[in-house]
């Protein structure tokens, strides 16, 4: 009988439980073992591996995080934590790994690949920021979150004809800026792919939506811009309308996943086992035009993506 591992890695998101009991019930049915692995390739460095059966991922699909926690772990990046790593799961009997991670975390998975273990990687982001694939696990889920609090941002700042500058996650990427810009109506939108750091035109924006009439200001502001405090004081001391700033933080990492976060990691979590059981390695799962994939973990990383022109063209449009 073939076992599979599976473990978490990196940063956390809603929906990385769902896409392990989908691991776990779709390798059990198809008559495979599976071991869960703790804490990323950190665990499996420490041999932190426990046996897992259909009941022990019961009642998990609609919680936050992961049961399995993650880690990031600086020793797996060497070739000598990675050989390390490839022995441990032979000695436990381990020839297939499911990877639920980033982009980090699936260059640690083609090592792994690279080295005789079969590994199959499955996107677990809120950032979206994996570029072959159009969905990633607990972006859904992060947005919503994000929307509804940035929403009662909006009530009070109206109240107050404030400006508020919202800061969001997403590292790198401006995926759930972009998206919550769209959603909340925001009056700009501030994305480290887009952003020339022009804050005067952003202050003269402001000024004349004021002239229009407009008693709020939202400024969504993107993780890998930041410094939304400074920002906040100098749109203040620029433009005498009081302007507070409001960092979201984890609070986008974690909940109860959507509808969708389900449901896409379930798929992606039973195709990653399949893939498994077919005897395949170095695979990506991916979301792409509609349809769910795989690709080659190598020719996943060598890709680019962008936030869509069309979108920001339109989230613009639409604050005027
Ligand atoms: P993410 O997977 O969300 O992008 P990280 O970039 O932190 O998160 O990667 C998670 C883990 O993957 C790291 O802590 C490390 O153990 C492993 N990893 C990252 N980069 C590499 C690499 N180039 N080679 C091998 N393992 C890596």
């Amino acid at each position: 009988v073939k076992t599979i591992g599976v473990l978490t890695s990196g940063g956390d998101a809603p929906g990385m439980n769902a896409a392990i009991r989908a691991v776990v019930r779709t390798a059990i049915s198809k008559g495979m073992k599976v071991k869960g692995i703790m804490r990323g390739y950190a665990g499996l460095l420490q041999e932190e591996i426990v046996d897992m059966s259909s009941t022990d991922v019961s009642n998990i699909i609609f919680r936050g995080g992961t049961i399995l926690y993650t880690a990031r772990c600086m020793e797996f990046v060497t070739p000598e934590g990675q050989q390390q790593g490839a022995e441990i799961c032979r000695k436990h009997g381990i020839d297939g790994i499911v990877v639920i991670g980033g982009d980090g975390s699936f260059r640690g998975a083609g090592k792994l690949a690279s080295l005789g273990v079969n590994t199959i990687g499955v996107p677990g982001t809120i950032d979206l920021d994996i570029a072959c694939t159009d969905y990633t696990i607990g972006f859904d889920t992060a947005v919503n979150t994000a929307m509804e609090a940035i929403d009662k941002v909006r009530d009070t700042s109206t109240s107050h004809e404030r400006c508020s500058i919202i800061e969001v996650m997403g590292r790198n990427a401006g995926y759930i800026a972009l998206w919550c810009g769209i959603a909340n109506g925001a009056e700009d939108i501030l994305l480290p792919e887009r952003y020339d750091g022009n804050e005067q035109a952003l202050i003269d924006r402001i000024i004349e939506n004021r002239k229009r009439g407009k008693k709020h200001n939202i400024i969504i502001n993107a993780e890998g811009i930041g410094h939304s405090t400074s920002m906040a004081r100098r749109i203040e001391a620029a433009t005498g309308i009081e302007t507070r700033a409001t960092i979201l933080g984890h609070m986008q990492r974690g909940g109860t996943p959507t509808c969708k976060d389900r449901v896409y990691a379930s798929i992606m979590g039973a195709r990653a086992a399949e893939l498994l059981c077919e005897g395949k390695s170095n695979r990506l799962v991916a979301y792409k035009h509609g349809e769910f994939v795989d690709f080659d973990i190598q020719e996943a990383l060598q890709m680019k993506k962008d936030i869509s022109e069309e979108q920001f063209e339109i989230a613009k449009m639409l604050a005027r």
